[in-house]
């Protein structure tokens, strides 16, 4: 789950990082009042949950009240598009001002869970303040990493190489340290799958500060943390995405596809992905019914599919376990004709009662292709794509 920075903060803050002293508005009378209350001058910050807002108009340096306000008024209401939005971004709700910090440096502070390692891992580089994937993509070298230990956590010694790491002034290393062990802190106990700080900066006057902050949480952790649960803005996330959550069911969406793939597991939805594309086209997005699925619930996840503009033909891969092919079929089969969908479908089934599955489907008077298994869907699903012009429907 992902929270706003105004929220990250708050949580930096009790665990002992510094962060610039802010306040949330929603409207820009209450921008107007904060910007008061600090005093000098302020940042006012658009909160979505995405980043790039600096480049996107969302982050705007204030040298008075009326400005915060004037600015504030512009950014609420609004659907900010950053490169990490679709085209058609995300609702600006709340601004963040914050007091606006005398920069020196800007550095970049992370820690993630290595899937290789198994353990938290903190990621700090020098060059703060820009894109990070570019970072890792042309000078990987600036990169410095640390694991972290599963049972001892991070080592006083190890925070200290990675403030040394970061190149911060002598008089700083210290309060770095610290900040950095805080961090990992942070990380642990609220059972985050990410923390960034970007920038981390040192001011002018030798403080260190964390000016941005991004706080991922794990969500299978969140029974843990009823408190932090309470931080979801569904209104940030896309509509399907937050659709299928709600009905317990793992969907993406992918840009650029034209192929929606309905899948049982996580490996079938990858093979499934190769194999579309194989066949030529991408996937338009994936949707993984999971181990065991009720009609109900496939005629939601069909829905689902059908409701994302970019689809032009459906791939169903199958391997029917303890979720039976028949029911899948005739879940598909309701949805289809209660949205009157008219989509093709390539359909590969096999497993518990999958024949049963072919007949329900192949007398629906839907427009079906069965195929009899995964690189036989492959072939059809090739054959169907070259007979139907590219383009949305
Ligand atoms: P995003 O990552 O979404 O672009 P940031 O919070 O990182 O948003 O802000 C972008 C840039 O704006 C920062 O790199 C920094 O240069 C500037 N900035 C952000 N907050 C402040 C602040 N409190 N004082 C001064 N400059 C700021
Ligand atoms: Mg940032």
């Amino acid at each position: 789950m992902n929270i706003h920075e105004y929220q990250a903060k708050d949580i930096l803050q009790r665990f002992g990082v510094p962060v610039p002293r802010g306040e949330v508005a929603s409207t820009p009378a209450e921008a107007r009042a904060a910007a008061e209350k600090l005093g000098g001058q302020v940042v006012v910050k658009a909160q979505v949950h995405a980043g790039g807002r600096g480049k996107a108009g969302g982050v705007k340096l204030a040298s008075n009240p009326d400005e915060a306000e004037k600015y504030a008024a512009g950014m609420l209401g609004t659907q900010l598009v950053t490169h990490q939005t679709g085209p058609q971004g995300v609702p600006v709700r709340k601004v963040l001002i914050a007091e606006a910090t005398d920069i020196a440096d800007e550095l970049y502070l992370s820690i993630i869970v290595d899937g290789d390692l198994g353990v938290p891992v903190v990621i700090a580089s020098t060059e703060g303040g820009v894109e990070i994937e570019v970072v890792a993509e042309k000078t990987p070298e600036k990169l410095f990493r640390v694991a972290g230990d599963p049972l001892l956590g991070l080592s006083p010694y190890h925070a200290r190489d990675i403030a040394a790491a970061l190149k911060v002034p002598a008089s700083a290393q210290r309060a770095t340290a610290a900040l950095i062990s805080n961090l990992y802190r942070v990380f642990v106990e609220n059972d985050c799958s990410l923390v960034e700080i970007n920038p981390l900066v040192i001011t002018k006057s030798g403080d260190v500060i964390a000016l941005d902050a991004k706080i991922n949480l794990e969500d299978d952790a969140l029974f843990r943390h009823k408190d932090l649960a309470s931080l979801h803005d569904p209104e940030q996330e896309d509509e399907l995405e937050l659709r299928a959550h709600e009905a317990d069911l793992a969907y993406v969406k992918l840009d650029g596809g034209r192929v929606g793939c309905m899948v049982n597991g996580a490996g079938l939805a990858m093979a499934t992905m190769d194999i579309t594309k194989w066949a030529g086209a991408d996937p338009a997005n994936f949707l993984d019914i999971g181990g065991s699925a009720d009609e109900k619930r496939i005629e939601e996840a069909f829905k689902i599919i059908v409701s994302d503009k970019d689809v032009e033909i459906i791939l169903v891969n199958l391997f029917a376990g303890i979720a039976r092919a028949d029911v899948v079929a005739q879940g598909i089969v309701n949805a289809a004709k209660e949205t009157d969908a008219k989509l093709p479908m390539v359909v590969a089934m096999r497993g518990t009662n999958a024949d049963e599955g072919r007949r329900i489907l192949n007398e629906s008077g839907l427009d079906i292709s069965a195929a009899p298994d995964l690189a036989g869907a492959a072939e059809v699903l090739r054959d169907r794509l070259a007979g139907m012009k590219g383009g949305s429907r």
